[in-house]
């Protein structure tokens, strides 16, 4: 249901007037159209994953009205973008780029400071320039989905030729996704390092193209095939930052590998982590484990099915053991605590020889279970996990949302060696935390190549305040306990940037330094999603914005 309003129509950003902001906005309207300039002066809707608002984020943990847009605005090419970005410069009107918005547990759409005008890039730069079935390699622009890619493959006969590799959820940006770092679960999960070349609008209006793409004349032709062209690698720094609106990007797509079988093993106790941890890590580094593996925590398991908390458990506080593997009886999982999902790629004869190292390696632990998929009903979740890992996009991850009612979530995701002495202590360090708040613990180790992150999502009820402070308390002691053992996250929600950016502090935060000379070089007057990622430009610095 839409929220009653309860706030001054429209929001200004600070330090603007309200009559200046709406003269700006008129303006604007002659510029790309009064159809593409749109003031947000209604009720903010929540809606779903699939409908979801690019006004706000619809799994605030703060308040719904602290980070939310004052105009949403829709540019259909990449010279309206430059237009918008003139236009902010003019006005001095802080924007926000979203592809689509659909970075749930890390803000959605909403942008860091009140009142910014969001720039929905997605809506109408949705095109798919080119797919490349000799290169595997494809161009988009912000709006294409994962969902989008992939039905476009099909439409074009590709779909058995090549793969998309998705993230759990599978209807956000591929654009979106990458330059916040997202992974994905085929052997191309590292989206970042499976992009190539990026077309650029800087905050100041100019466009450049990174890479092949930068070539005089003719740069589509290797635009997709070698990310780096020549001089300093300039990407980075338009990954988790503010420091450009990224608007045309080459991504590599995956040959099909010509066969591929999951599979499901389980463990039976929380102490078999650390064990489990010494077996996977050189599995995974020489790629017998080949891509983008989890190991799931029961809790999370049984809050896969969908069903609400309530449905197990009616008392107060934190779900108990016990009842936890009750309800677990009748899943896969079974009695046991921790499910591994993995995916063996190529025809049977390599799977084959994978599989039995595979095999040997995780009989090693005690009561290790292998589940025969044959087994299983076609709405588990392991098919889910199936789907994605083959490349084909999937939205069954949402039903954990349920477990809290108007259920909402935002992760903890520390990075860490994949050792045994450090997921047990990162386990320990969130389970002691998560009890103290009186939170369910649902961890899921994900194993990159070298690394993995261990991502705990906090389902919370968005509309019960004294839930979510309790939430963001268990999520800021994590985030500074890690860090003072030497953990960081990866990617962290608008609510918690500046604290994680602190924590990058080495050489009395160098870094962070860094970043705020590049912003004041780039967007002297600070217009581009000031805040993002901690970095501030000029104008808002030491003013107390940072929280
Ligand atoms: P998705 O559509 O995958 O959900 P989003 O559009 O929400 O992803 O993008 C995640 C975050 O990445 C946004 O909040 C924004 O800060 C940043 N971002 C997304 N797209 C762009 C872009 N094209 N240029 C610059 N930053 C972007």
């Amino acid at each position: 249901p839409a929220k009653p309003r309860s706030r001054e129509v429209p929001v200004v950003p600070q330090g603007v007037s309200r009559d200046q902001f709406l003269e700006a906005l008129e303006e604007l309207k002659r510029e790309l159209g009064e159809e593409n300039v749109e003031v947000n002066d209604k009720p903010l809707k929540d809606g779903w994953y699939m409908e979801h608002p690019n006004t706000h984020d619809m799994m605030t943990i703060l308040d719904e009205e602290e980070f939310v847009a004052g105009a949403v605005v829709y540019p259909g090419n990449t010279d309206e973008v430059v237009k918008m970005v003139k236009w902010a410069n003019r006005w001095l009107v802080p924007i926000f780029p979203i592809s689509m918005g659909r970075n749930l547990g890390y803000g959605g759409a909403a942008p860091r400071v009140r009142g910014s005008v969001t720039v929905d890039l997605g809506r109408r730069m949705n095109k798919i320039l080119d797919i490349n079935p000799e290169d595997y390699t494809c161009l988009v622009e912000p709006g294409v989905s994962f969902y989008g890619l992939y039905e476009e493959l099909g439409r074009r006969g590709l779909r058995e030729h090549m793969w998309v590799d998705t993230p759990d959820l599978g209807g956000g940006s591929i654009i979106g996704n990458t330059v916040d770092r997202g992974v994905g679960y085929t052997p191309y999960g590292d989206h970042w390092a499976c992009h190539s070349g990026l077309e650029v609008v800087l905050p100041t209006g100019e466009v450049i193209r990174t890479g092949m793409g930068a070539l005089t004349e003719g740069g589509e032709n290797t635009w997709g095939v070698f990310p780096y062209g020549f001089g300093p690698y300039s990407d980075g720094i338009f990954s988790q930052s503010n420091f450009g609106i990224v608007t045309k990007m080459g991504m590599t797509l995956m040959p099909n590998p010509g066969g591929h079988e999951s599979f499901m093993y389980t463990f039976p106790k929380e102490e078999d982590l650390g064990p489990l941890m010494e077996i996977i890590r050189p599995l995974r580094i020489s790629t017998i484990l080949e891509n983008v593996a989890q190991l799931r925590h029961v809790t999370q398991t049984i809050a896969a099915s969908g069903l609400p908390k309530s449905h197990f458990f009616s008392g107060s506080g934190t779900i108990p053991p016990e009842i936890i593997h009750s309800a677990a009886a009748a899943s896969p999982v079974g009695d046991h605590t921790w499910a591994y999902y993995g995916m063996s790629y190529g025809p049977p004869h390599i799977r084959s020889y994978k599989l039995a190292i595979i095999d040997a390696e995780f009989s090693k632990i005690p009561g290790c279970r292998k589940i025969d998929p044959s087994t299983l009903p076609e709405d588990e979740y392991f098919w889910s996990r199936d789907r994605i890992a083959s490349g084909t996009p999937d939205i069954h991850e949402l039903r954990w949302v349920n477990w809290a009612p108007n259920g909402a979530h935002i992760a903890f995701s520390p990075v860490s060696p994949i050792r045994c002495a450090d997921a047990t202590k990162l386990f320990q360090l969130g389970k002691r935390i998560h009890e103290k708040y009186g939170i369910d613990f649902m961890p899921a180790f994900i194993v990159g190549l070298r690394e993995m992150h261990l991502i705990v999502e906090i389902v919370f009820d968005r509309d019960d305040r004294e839930e979510k402070e309790r939430a963001l308390g268990c999520l800021r002691d994590m985030v500074d306990e890690a860090a003072r053992e030497g953990y960081g996250e990866y990617r962290t929600h608008l609510v918690l940037m500046d604290q994680v950016a602190g924590t990058y502090g080495w050489g009395g935060g160098a870094l962070g330094r860094f970043n705020e000379r590049l912003k004041d070089a780039l967007d002297p007057n600070g217009i581009l999603a000031p805040g993002r990622c901690g970095i501030w430009g000029g104008r808002y610095r030491g003013r107390g914005w940072e929280m």
